[in-house]
C-alpha cells in the first residue's frame, strides 16, 4: 500500500509539473554558467597578453640601447625585470637573434639555445602569445629591434594565470548559491502550480466517486480546461449508453418473463378447469391435454430461441467456421421445410445463379436461412409463393428471400429485428411465433460480418436481402 502511494505520487500530474518547472529553472543555469566561465577565461587571457605585449614594447629601447640584449650587465634592468617577473609569479627571458638565452630572471638557463616555434617566429618579427592549460602559464614573446629597425632578439614574459582559476572557484560558489535559490523557488512554484492544476481533476474524481456510489448519474459541466471539458462530455455519453443498455436489459428480462409466463398461465387454466369440474368426459380430457401439449411445445420453442440468442449475444462466443457448400445447405433446409410449406399451400422455389462455397458457421447460418424461409411461409396466404435466390461476386455471396405474402406495416419495418417484436401480434402468436427469429437471424449475420436488409409492402409481400463475405475474417479483439 505504501509502495502504491509512492508510485502514484511519482506518476501524479503535480510531480511531473514540478520536474518540468525544475528543469526549466535549472537547464538554462547549467548551460549558461559553463559558457560564461569559458568566455571569462578567454577574455582574461587575451587582455593579459595584450598588456604584457605593451609592457614588453616599453622595454624594447632600454634593452637594445644598453646592450642588454647582447648580454651586457645592467643592474637597473636586472632589478626591474626581476621585480616584474616576481609580480607575475613568472619568469622573463631575453633571447638574442641566434636563439641563445642571454638573460633569465631565474638565472639558470643563460647560454642555452631555445628552439620553440613561437620564439623562432618572434625573432623574425611576430608578437605572439600562448596559454598552457596544464601549467596555467601565459607565455608572451615580443621581437626586439634597434633604431634602424633591425631585429636583434626576443623578450619572453611568462605570467602565472592561476588567478583565473581562483576567480572561477569564487564564481562557481556564487553559482551554487544561485542554484540552491532557484531550486527552492522552483519547488515552491511547482507545489503551487500542481495544486492549482490538479484541483479540477480532483473535482472530477469526486464527481466520478458520486456516480460510482450512485448519488448522481451525470458529471457536472467542467469548465476548467478544454481537454477536461471534453473528457466529461464523453464520459456523460458513456453513462447514457450504459443507461440505455441497462434499460434494454431490463426490458428484455421483463419480456422474457412475460413470454415464459403466458404458456404456463394457459396450462394452469386448462388444468384447473379439468380439476374443478366433475364427471369430465374422457374426450374433453384428451382435448385439454392436447392443448396443454401445444403450450409445452410453445414454451420449449421460446426457451430454445432464447438459448440460441443468448449464445450469439455472448461477446466471447466463437464461430465454428468451415468451408460450406451453400447451394447444398439451402436445398437441405428447404427439404426440411417442405412439409410446412405444403401444409400452408405455399410454393417454394430455389434459384441458384452459381455454385457457392463460403466460410460460415453451418449451425448459425442454417438458423438464418431457416428463419427467413419459415417466416416467408408463415406470413403468407394459401396459394402464395416464396422465391429464394443465391448469387455471389468475388467478395460476397447474396441470398434473397422474397414472398408475396402479408407484408409488413410501414411503421413496423424498423423494429422487426428487435427481440420479441411482432408486427401482427395475434397472427404471429397463432402460428407459433416467438418474436425472436429475426433477432437471432440478425445476430448470426452480424457474427459473419454480413448485412441484412428488408423491403416490404403491406398486402403485397416482403423481400429480405442478405450479404455475407465469402471468406470469414475474424474481428480483432479490442
Ligand atoms: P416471429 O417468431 O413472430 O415470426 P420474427 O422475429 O421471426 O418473429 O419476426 C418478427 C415479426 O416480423 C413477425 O412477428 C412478423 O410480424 C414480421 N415478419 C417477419 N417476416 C415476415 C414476412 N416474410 N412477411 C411478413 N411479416 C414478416
Amino acid at each position: 500500500m505504501e509502495n502504491k502511494s509512492f508510485f502514484s505520487v511519482l506518476h501524479s500530474l503535480g510531480f511531473k509539473n514540478a520536474i518540468i518547472i525544475l528543469l526549466i529553472g535549472i537547464i538554462p543555469f547549467l548551460v549558461c554558467v559553463p559558457i560564461y566561465l569559458g568566455a571569462y577565461k578567454s577574455v582574461s587571457i587575451r587582455t593579459d597578453a595584450a598588456n604584457l605585449m605593451a609592457q614588453a614594447a616599453q622595454y624594447n629601447n632600454q634593452i637594445v640601447t644598453s646592450g642588454y640584449v647582447l648580454g651586457e650587465y645592467n643592474s637597473v634592468l636586472d632589478t626591474e625585470l626581476k621585480a616584474m617577473a616576481d609580480s607575475y609569479n613568472g619568469r622573463i627571458l631575453v633571447v638574442n637573434s641566434a636563439l641563445t638565452i642571454v638573460k633569465d630572471s631565474y638565472s639558470v638557463d643563460v647560454g642555452k639555445t631555445v628552439i620553440w616555434d613561437n620564439i623562432i617566429r618572434s625573432t623574425q618579427g611576430e608578437s605572439l602569445y600562448y596559454y598552457d592549460d596544464a601549467t596555467k602559464y601565459l607565455i608572451v614573446s615580443v621581437p626586439l629591434s634597434n633604431s634602424e629597425g633591425e631585429l636583434v632578439g626576443t623578450l619572453i614574459i611568462n605570467k602565472s594565470m592561476e588567478y583565473i582559476n581562483q576567480n572561477i572557484d569564487i564564481f562557481v560558489s556564487y553559482a551554487l548559491i544561485g542554484a540552491v535559490i532557484i531550486i527552492s523557488l522552483a519547488i515552491i512554484v511547482s507545489i503551487f502550480v500542481s495544486i492549482y492544476f490538479s484541483k479540477p481533476m480532483k473535482k472530477m474524481s469526486n464527481s466520478l466517486d458520486a456516480i460510482i456510489r450512485e448519488y448522481s448519474n451525470e458529471l457536472p459541466a467542467n469548465k476548467s480546461y478544454t481537454e477536461l471539458e471534453d473528457v466529461s462530455e464523453k464520459f456523460n455519453e458513456v453513462i447514457k449508453k450504459l443507461q440505455a443498455i441497462d434499460q434494454s436489459r431490463q426490458e428484455f428480462v421483463s419480456n422474457v418473463s412475460h413470454e415464459l409466463k403466458t404458456p404456463l398461465t394457459s396450462m394452469k387454466v386448462l388444468a384447473d378447469s379439468l380439476n374443478e369440474s366433475e364427471n369430465v368426459p374422457i374426450e374433453m380430457y384428451k382435448e385439454f391435454m392436447l392443448d396443454i401439449g401445444d403450450e409445452i411445445d410453445r414454451e420449449t420453442k421460446i426457451i430454445n430461441d432464447l438459448l440460441s440468442l443468448v449464445r450469439m449475444d455472448k461477446s466471447d462466443s466463437k464461430l465454428n467456421v468451415s468451408a460450406v457448400n451453400i447451394n447444398e445447405l439451402i436445398e437441405h433446409i428447404l427439404k426440411r421445410l417442405k412439409p410446412i410449406a405444403e401444409k400452408a399451400d405455399v410454393e417454394v422455389v430455389f434459384e441458384s445463379f452459381r455454385p457457392v462455397v463460403a466460410e460460415v458457421d453451418e449451425v448459425k447460418f442454417t438458423l438464418v436461412v431457416t428463419n427467413l424461409v419459415e417466416n416467408a411461409i408463415k406470413y403468407n396466404e394459401e396459394g402464395g409463393w416464396v422465391h429464394i435466390s443465391l448469387n455471389s461476386d468475388h467478395q460476397f455471396f447474396f441470398i434473397k428471400v422474397e414472398d408475396n405474402g402479408l407484408g409488413i406495416p410501414e411503421d413496423s419495418v424498423d423494429y422487426i429485428f428487435d427481440r420479441f417484436y411482432r408486427a401482427d401480434k395475434s397472427h404471429s402468436r397463432a402460428i407459433g411465433g416467438t418474436g425472436l427469429g429475426l433477432a437471432i437471424t440478425k445476430s448470426a449475420i452480424a457474427m459473419h460480418n454480413g448485412e441484412i436488409k428488408v423491403r416490404s409492402k403491406l398486402g403485397e409481400g416482403s423481400t429480405f436481402d442478405v450479404r455475407i463475405p465469402l471468406n470469414f475474417i475474424e474481428k480483432e479483439a479490442h
